[in-house]
C-alpha cells in the first residue's frame, strides 16, 4: 500500500499516510490544527529510497543525448 504525503494548508504540517490506491485523503484531519482536507503532496514512496540516480532527475534529463553519458551531462 503507498505511503502519501499531505501538508496542511492552514499549519504547515507533514502527515504520512498509508491508503489504498484510489482515495484522495479529502477526510483526512490535521493532527497538530484539525483543519479537513489536507493538500496531497508527491508521494515518498515514489520520491524516496530508489537509489537510482537516473530516476532521481538530473543526468537523465539531459536534452543533447538522453541517455546520460554525453560531455555535456556531467556539467
Ligand atoms: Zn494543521
Amino acid at each position: 500500500m503507498p505511503l502519501y504525503e499531505y501538508e496542511c494548508e492552514k499549519c504547515g504540517k507533514h502527515l504520512e499516510v498509508r491508503q489504498a490506491v484510489g482515495q484522495d485523503g479529502a477526510d483526512l484531519e490535521c493532527p497538530s490544527c484539525g483543519t479537513v482536507g489536507p493538500r496531497r503532496l508527491f508521494s515518498s514512496f515514489f520520491c524516496a529510497g530508489t537509489g537510482d540516480p537516473g530516476f532521481s532527475g538530473g543526468s537523465s534529463s539531459c536534452s543533447t543525448c538522453s541517455s546520460g553519458s554525453c560531455s555535456s551531462c556531467g556539467v
